[in-house]
């Protein structure tokens, strides 16, 4: 199936505004799939089906796939691609505005799987991280850039509070690298999948929303220490400061980007030690 052929007989106008940048080779359209770990049992959530390139490689392999799509003008052009398709769910509607619990709802146990347009990335993988019930794992393509950021080591300098919220979900990995040459049109930046595990070597913490606050905390200002940043954040002395990093086995004066989750989750044991 050839999908520039498909998008130009039906006159269609690729839309910088959405992100638009189409996969077309099946072997790595195959490889997503893979990745994602998809088979006849899976129900796949697909955020920008595009052309349905990738929604038709998931549909092979998938249970059900319920794919959003912003742009009405490619419904003549996903009747034609998906047409042999039965177990495939199109809703043309904008995924940022869906009722999210109902949706789940919907959906029972399902996994992410998307090219994702470039500019509702993170908050779009932040919705599953922070909302979920029933998402089981995301496996997206994301710009490089954004990529390395999210699958970071504590101590370097991609890690932030997006990568420190993440592992409290699971495990993220960069999969595999993309090149720019592999879209259509082809971007100005290359590309990479990652695979967040839902459940699997997360850290366990008893109190999420006080994991975000600190994690938030850590990273208010990347230039002052932990310590400060904990006491401009909560409005506490610097002694209480020094007692809970030193409950929480966190040496004095570091900053917060070099705090691995887990060191975040003893921190915010200490936070809540101290009732704050
Ligand atoms: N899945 C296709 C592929 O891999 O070739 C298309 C990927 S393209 C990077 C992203 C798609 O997401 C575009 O078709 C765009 O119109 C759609 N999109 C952008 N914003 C969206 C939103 N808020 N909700 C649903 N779809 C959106």
């Amino acid at each position: 199936m050839e999908i520039r052929e498909i998008l130009s007989r039906h006159g269609f106008a690729f839309k910088k505004k959405f992100g638009q940048n189409f996969l077309t080779d099946p072997n790595l359209l195959d490889a997503i799939v893979s990745d994602a770990g998809v088979d006849e049992h899976t129900t796949v959530l697909e955020i920008g089906a595009g052309a349905g390139a990738l929604t038709r490689a998931l549909a092979k392999r998938a249970k059900r796939v319920v794919a959003f799509e912003i742009d009405e003008s490619l419904r003549p052009v996903l009747h034609e691609t998906l047409s042999e398709f039965q177990n495939v769910e199109l809703l043309f509607s904008d995924f940022e505005k869906c009722d999210f619990p109902a949706l789940e709802k919907k959906l029972g146990p399902y996994v992410v799987v998307a090219n994702l347009p470039y500019y509702i990335t993170t908050p779009v993988v932040m919705k599953f991280v922070e909302e979920s019930t029933q998402c089981r794992g995301i496996t997206v393509m994301v710009q490089e850039e954004v990529a390395l950021r999210f699958a970071a080591q504590a101590g370097t300098p991609d890690y932030g509070a997006v990568t420190a919220a993440i592992a409290l979900r699971g495990r993220c990995e960069l999969v595999r690298k993309v090149p720019r040459t592999l879209f259509y049109p082809r971007p100005n930046v290359d590309s990479a999948v990652v695979r967040v595990t839902f459940g699997e070597g997360n850290v366990a913490v008893s109190d999420a929303r006080a994991y975000r606050a600190a994690v938030r905390a850590a990273f208010s200002s990347r230039r002052k220490t932990l310590e400060n940043n904990l006491i401009a954040a909560f409005r506490i002395s610097r002694e209480e400061a020094k007692a809970i990093l030193a409950d929480a086995n966190v040496p004095e004066g570091v900053r917060g980007e070099t705090l691995s989750p887990a060191d975040f989750a003893r921190l915010v044991e200490a936070i809540s030690a101290h009732s704050l």
